[in-house]
């Protein structure tokens, strides 16, 4: 059985950039559904019960075709969350990456400016619900990766370093139809030191 973490800061940790009301829905209600029809998917599939749901969102096209969609939105939510309550924490005035994570961006995006215009216009274009990332792809490149819904990198074989929930459920209460404003401001609760350690963790791997 899954379960979900307590987010490990309060509630109301990143006002003004997320209000109170939405973290707690999007915490208890949102995440906590889709973790709760994760369990309620694989306890009809008892063999599946053993392997990781990292495991089974790598492999989708491993499980038995009646359940692929369910785990992959299913298990693709609950996932992604628990990486998007990670790589947060309460808002620094400066905040940007350190050493090791900050050369590897100039290396492959130019500087860190151009990481964020870049990540910045792919959030912004990204028609309907789903996630903007940052990932470390299998020749050990960092990109921008855009899934839809609940998909998850894992599935196109890329290692989640970064994630920005753009679905409306994480900004619309305080943000409504400006997911600019949204991306603009969420940069500053971004927890570097945690993508840095998730990018050391990848790139060894
Ligand atoms: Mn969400």
């Amino acid at each position: 059985m899954y379960k979900i973490n307590n987010l490990p800061y309060e509630y109301k940790a990143f006002e003004p950039v997320i209000d109170e009301l939405t973290m707690k829905i999007h915490h208890d209600k949102h995440h906590q559904t889709y973790c709760d029809k994760l369990n309620s998917t694989l306890e009809k599939y008892p063999e599946l019960v053993n392997r990781s749901v990292e495991d089974l969102l790598s492999n989708l096209s491993s499980l038995p075709t009646t359940t692929q969609t369910a785990v992959r939105n299913f298990g693709g939510g609950y996932v992604n969350h628990n990486l998007f309550w990670e790589i947060l924490r309460p808002a620094q005035i400066e905040n940007s990456p350190s050493n090791l994570l900050l050369e590897k961006i100039k290396q492959d995006f130019g500087s860190f400016i151009d990481f964020k215009k870049k990540f910045t216009d792919q959030a912004l274009g990204l028609f309907g619900s789903g996630w903007v990332w940052l990932v470390l792809t299998q020749d050990n490149k960092l990109n921008i990766q855009l899934t839809l819904n609940q998909d998850s990198p894992l599935s196109l074989g890329l290692k989640p370093l970064l994630a920005i929930d753009v679905w409306e459920h994480a900004y619309y209460l305080k943000y409504q139809n400006r997911r600019s404003d949204y991306l603009e401001a969420i940069w500053s609760l971004i927890n570097w030191s945690k993508v840095e350690e998730f990018y050391q963790l990848a790139s060894v791997a």
